[in-house]
């Protein structure tokens, strides 16, 4: 009997219960509402911070006696990020710890959540002033024309974090080591010789500190990049399903998919800083920014960053259509190289417990930065049907 590939979906698809399927459809609508509600809370807190005055007077203190811009750009934004943190953390305590917990998505202790949401506060306080101590840079040697330039520095800052991400970032958060000996090893170190990245880094990570989701990444640049697969993932699936996984990862970076991110984030930057350019006075009214003296003055920081969440937010389907496209092309290169179409299915599977596996279209254009489970694991089906017609084809053609 032919290779049907419609019934060799429903066949996979039916590992998910009806109650895991309505858990993960609650689940992922929920995260999607909170695109809104977090935008909501920053925007709440930004006004907050600008009424109260606070950055306002900080900016004055520092520039009594003699102007010194940079180091007051440096510290008024440090503040801010730190008085963000602070005042919307009642919020992330519910929204990133308690509702990840009560969905069984992590198993994280709230003081170990807390120490290292306070590590990246404080990463955050350190390079976000510094971002922004270059951005204000910027505008004030081209106030017309900053956004073009701004863009350009984003762009470096965005490539300067992926290239230090690996060797100085994440391993503040997570411990990486090297694959443990075993099948496992040989079979992915085989994998890699044969995409032709032999010296690629393959490691493997604490992952289960923070989620329970089975998940791999590719993350850095150049030299410092490298393939990481999370212990859960490890743990849990078979040998096909990690060699399918780790496939796709390989095709992300084959592919070269963070620069093509690198370079969307960059278009994308410059539309949203000649936005910011054009709409910060009357943001600032709105906002009741008293004292801010225009975009050039770090103490409007908050006007600043409440529109680019704004703009980021309205840009989540462009955002998410683009990275879609990516996952696809990882999908068919990890097929074509790993060979493995039903373990790569059933590993995506097991990613539908925090993406609901069927979506409306509008839903996944919107809101999907992966396509749906149930597209994948057709995609991996259909390629199975066209693989079993090949060999049927050369088998014939050999007799
Ligand atoms: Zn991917």
């Amino acid at each position: 009997m032919a290779f049907d590939p419609v019934a060799a979906t429903d066949v996979i698809m039916s590992a998910l219960s009806a109650e895991q399927l309505a858990k993960a459809k609650a689940y992922t609508i929920g995260s999607h509402w909170l695109l809104l509600w977090n935008f909501v809370v920053g925007a709440l807190v930004a006004v907050l911070v600008l009424r109260w005055g606070v950055l306002v007077r900080l900016r004055a203190r520092l520039e009594r006696g003699r102007p010194r811009p940079n180091l007051a750009a440096f510290l008024v934004g440090a503040l801010f990020f730190l008085l963000s943190w602070l005042l919307s953390l009642p919020w992330s305590i519910w929204a990133d710890w308690k509702r990840e917990v009560d969905y069984g998505r992590s198993s994280q202790p709230l003081a170990d959540w807390l120490g290292q949401g306070a590590l990246s506060m404080a990463l955050s306080v350190l390079l976000g002033g510094l971002f922004f101590m270059g951005l204000y840079a910027l505008i004030r040697r081209a106030p017309k024309r900053w956004w073009i330039w701004g863009s350009g520095f984003a762009g470096v800052a965005i490539a300067v974090m992926l290239l230090i991400s690996p060797v100085l970032i994440e391993p503040l958060f997570n411990k990486f080591t090297p694959l443990p000996e075993g099948p496992v090893k040989v079979a992915l170190e085989e994998l890699k010789a044969k995409a032709g990245i032999p010296d690629a880094r393959l490691v493997m990570f604490d992952s289960s500190r923070q989620s329970n989701n089975f998940t791999a990444n590719v993350s850095g640049l150049g030299g410092s990049a490298r393939i990481a697969i999370a212990d859960v993932a490890l743990k849990s699936a078979t040998l096909a399903e990690v060699r399918g996984v780790t496939g796709h990862e390989i095709g992300h970076y084959v592919l070269g998919h963070v620069w093509r991110a690198v370079v969307m984030l960059v278009v994308i930057a410059v539309l949203g800083f000649w936005l910011v350019n054009r709409l910060f006075a009357p943001a600032a009214r709105l906002m009741g920014a008293q004292g801010v003296t225009g975009i050039g003055d770090p103490a409007g920081l908050p006007v600043l960053l409440t529109l680019l969440a704004l703009y980021m937010l309205l840009m989540t389907p462009v955002m998410n259509s683009n990275t879609r496209i990516s996952e696809a092309e990882a999908d068919n290169y990890s097929l074509n190289l790993a060979r493995e179409p039903d373990g790569l299915a059933t590993a995506l599977v097991k990613t539908a417990d925090y993406r609901y596996p069927y979506p409306n279209r509008l839903q996944e254009i919107i809101f999907y930065s992966h396509p749906s489970v149930s597209w994948r694991v057709r995609n991996a089906m259909a390629w199975k049907a066209k693989a079993m017609d090949k060999a049927v084809d050369s088998g014939a053609a050999s007799k």
